[in-house]
């Protein structure tokens, strides 16, 4: 079994009870065996490999819990129409539109760049939620494919809408039940049962969804009212809202991701509260649709469990960490908000991470997933287990990875993914974004 020993680093373990101290990271095989000082962990380390950390900061993995990796190759692009005015024409003149010229042939290389980058910035789980309505057959296998040549750990699932038609929504229901037989036992990879939000779902639909995803066992990852139009959608077919029309008709089983809810109320939370479901917040994204902001605090103080994604508009959730912060202090015009709220957005993130896995991710702690992240970043100030969010929003957020562990493989080595060229992805890329956009 492999061994890998992260030495001579400023350690910030994470978790639920965090410890700041100068020492190391000791790995055997996929899990982490022991943390510490270096005079501790040397007897224990013999004929391990030594990744020397320099002085450097060592960190848990992080996790974004909503990704749209086949959004990459949209970059740039020009939209053939009249700008968008709503949440609603941005879907059709923009995203439905691209998602139906993707084939299987555009999907790797538009995972692997964003997967290179979460690598990058020291983010180890990816939560992805995928679309490619002609091309729906195999897809998320060239995904996790990709996954696995960069070494993320990953999730991945399809959108299953009516929007594309009933032929559509078969074969998506077909590819989130394929998937998750395929990556059964695969300690890397991990399947979810996607929808696209309800109000591209009718109630038929929706309940055969629901039946599909109790019978393999699978959670929910679906859009929840991330424009106020899904929320009217709902209630003018009866239902109190999207949380409570998908509650209602079984789609929210145990461990679902209902992301965005930015248009939610807090008769909704509790029904997601009893679902043993998860809100995830997206604010970049949100700001960035024009949609509002999501009530998090209000949220979180009703008891409901919110996590942290970054939509597709990056790889890196540690921006998306420091936008939920700023936008929180914004909206709620009171600087006394977002630090304890901040914090709850990343344990929630390894909880919701750690069920979906099968194993402890987020924290350095015997037992836990080898998932170790060295930052190119010595603290200019003492970094102790109480006043890490402070320096992960004034520095640490823009900082690069270093050396990345994920389950115990070397995967980033100064800077560098082994047997991964950058240029050669990036310009494969392009190619078919050239086509793409044209297709488009
Ligand atoms: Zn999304």
């Amino acid at each position: 079994m492999e061994r890998v020993w992260i030495r001579n680093g400023w350690v910030f373990t994470g978790g639920d009870h965090p410890r700041a101290f100068a020492g190391g990271v000791l790995c055997q095989g996929a899990r982490i065996e022991r943390v510490g000082p270096d005079p501790e962990l040397q007897p224990l380390a013999t004929g391990a490999e030594e990744l020397d950390a320099g002085g450097r900061l060592i960190l848990p993995g992080f996790i974004n819990a909503h990704m749209h990796l086949y959004s990459t190759l949209s970059r740039g692009m020009g939209l053939k129409d009249p700008p968008p005015a709503d949440f609603n024409q941005i879907l059709e003149r923009l995203w439905w539109r691209l998602d139906k010229q993707l084939t299987l042939a555009d999907l790797g290389p538009s995972a692997e760049l964003p997967l290179l980058d979460a690598l990058r910035a020291g983010v180890t789980t990816v939560l992805d939620h995928h679309a490619s309505p002609r091309a729906i057959d195999g897809s998320l296998d060239v995904l996790a494919e990709a996954a696995q040549r960069l070494g993320v750990r990953f999730s991945t699932c399809y959108e299953v809408s009516d929007r594309d038609g009933p032929e559509a929504f078969r074969a998506g229901l077909a590819e989130n039940l394929r998937f998750a037989r395929r990556v059964k036992g695969e300690p890397m990879l991990a399947a979810m049962f996607g929808l696209h939000a309800s109000f591209t779902l009718s109630d038929e639909s929706l309940r055969a969804c629901a039946d599909a995803a109790r019978g393999a066992t699978l959670a929910c990852h679906v859009h929840v009212a991330e424009a106020a139009s899904d929320a009217a959608d709902a209630r003018r077919r009866g239902a109190a809202g999207p949380l409570a029309r998908l509650a209602a008709l079984g789609a929210l089983p145990p461990g679902s991701l209902a992301v965005h809810c930015v248009h939610t109320h807090m008769d909704e939370w509790a029904l997601l509260r009893r679902a043993d479901g998860y809100a995830v917040h997206n604010p970049q994204s949100n700001m960035n649709n024009a949609v509002g902001a999501a009530p998090v605090e209000a949220m979180q103080a009703a008891g409901v469990r919110v996590g942290l994604g970054t939509d597709g508009m990056q790889a890196d959730v540690r921006q998306d960490a420091r936008a939920a912060f700023l936008l929180m202090h914004h909206r709620t015009a009171d600087p006394r908000t977002a630090w304890g709220e901040l914090g709850g957005l990343l344990a929630v993130n390894r909880e919701l991470a750690s069920r979906l896995f099968g194993v402890r991710l987020g924290a350095l702690e015997p037992g836990a997933a080898a998932d170790v992240v060295v930052y190119e970043h010595h603290p200019p100030t003492p970094l102790d287990a109480g006043n890490f969010l402070g320096h992960l929003l004034f520095g640490l957020y823009q900082v690069p990875a270093r050396d990345v562990v994920v389950g115990g493989r070397v995967r980033l080595r100064a800077g560098e993914a082994p047997g991964v060229d950058p240029a050669a992805l990036a310009a494969r890329a392009r190619a078919l974004a050239v086509e793409l956009w044209r297709r488009f």
